[in-house]
């Protein structure tokens, strides 16, 4: 079973996912995490993220995998974890550059249909483009979002926990910023298909997120 996960960023995707993944016994793929492994593993090469051909054939002899440690998934590039350096702003900031290349959106597109097909009883797979490009036949495909405020407050207060005090507004210029970019990419961009149900999280907890999805998969599953 595959189970397509895509929405806007700081919608409260990836943690209902990976709640969802667990309830279910499903493997969990966090594949903004795979590009992101990408991005750094470029950037402690030295090799600039805008050089399209050099991060294309740089990607084609790097060996991505995703390992579910108890403090989350881990990302390693040819075996070494990089997941600390995946979430940091150096990584944030090139990682459009790296998702808008086409050569290596097909690899890891790739890569991801082979995680997901390898999976048993299945997967849930998070992004952009899973019920789109990856999994388009997935049994079942999610949008979810927010209003812009609402994430953009989210992440605020992540900034904040961790000892950033980043302006509310710039956080908000930020999340608009990368709406559009992930809307407007050439290939892969974040589409609601009509086939997939839309979830607003704007007024839910995590919690209420991850039941109502898992709701929806034991209703598909039962048939009804
Ligand atoms: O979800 P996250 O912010 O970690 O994704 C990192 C980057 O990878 C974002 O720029 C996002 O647009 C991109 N991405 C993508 N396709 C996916 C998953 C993420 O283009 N399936």
């Amino acid at each position: 079973m595959i189970i397509a996960i895509d929405g806007t960023v700081s919608s409260g995707k990836s943690t209902a996912a990976k709640n969802v993944a667990r309830e279910l016994g499903l493997l969990y793929i966090n594949t903004g995490l795979m590009y992101r492994a990408v991005t750094a593993y470029c950037l402690k090469c030295g090799v600039d993220t805008k050089d399209k051909e050099k991060v294309a054939a740089l990607a084609n002899e790097l060996r991505i995998d995703l390992v579910s440690e108890p403090d989350g998934q881990h990302a390693l590039a040819n075996g070494e974890d990089l997941t600390a350096e995946c979430k940091g702003p150096l990584v944030s900031e090139a990682v459009s550059d790296i998702a808008d290349n086409v050569k290596v959106r097909e690899r890891l597109v790739a890569e991801q249909r082979r995680l997901g097909l390898e999976a048993r009883p299945g997967a849930v797979m998070e992004g952009r483009d899973i019920g789109s490009v990856v999994f388009p036949d997935a049994d079942i495909k999610f949008f979810v979002t927010a209003p812009p405020e609402v994430r953009a407050h989210r992440r605020y207060l992540e900034f904040k926990e961790n000892g950033k005090n980043v302006p509310e507004e710039e956080v908000l210029r930020s999340v608009l910023e990368r709406d559009k970019r992930d809307r407007e990419r050439p290939v892969g961009a974040l589409i609601k298909l009509p086939e997939a149900i839309p979830l607003d999280t704007g007024d839910l907890t995590r919690e209420e997120v991850t039941a109502k999805i898992v709701e929806h998969v034991k209703k598909y599953e039962s048939g009804s």
